[in-house]
């Protein structure tokens, strides 16, 4: 009697990828920002778009936006009156 070995293998193509996802959290960038407003420093860290930096003062909970342009900037502190 024959049998038949394709009961004996594993579709892999049907097995979604392990790594298939987002970036890891750890690896976002940040800006440190001064919020002149309360004299405070606060990390402003990348969206999940990677579009903007979202940041929101610790005291007073004003918020603020940097949008990443285009080419980007080296500078990686900033102030916000
Ligand atoms: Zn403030």
């Amino acid at each position: 009697m024959k049998s038949d070995p394709r009961d004996y293998q594993l579709d892999i193509s049907s097995i979604p990828k392990v790594n298939a996802g987002p970036a890891p959290v750890t690896t976002r960038p940040y800006l440190s920002v001064l919020f002149n407003c309360c004299k405070v420093y606060q990390r402003v860290y990348r969206d999940t778009e990677g579009s903007s930096y979202t940041g929101r003062c610790p005291k007073c909970l004003r918020t603020i936006r940097f949008v990443v342009g285009e080419g980007g900037t080296a500078g990686r502190s900033f102030v916000v009156e």
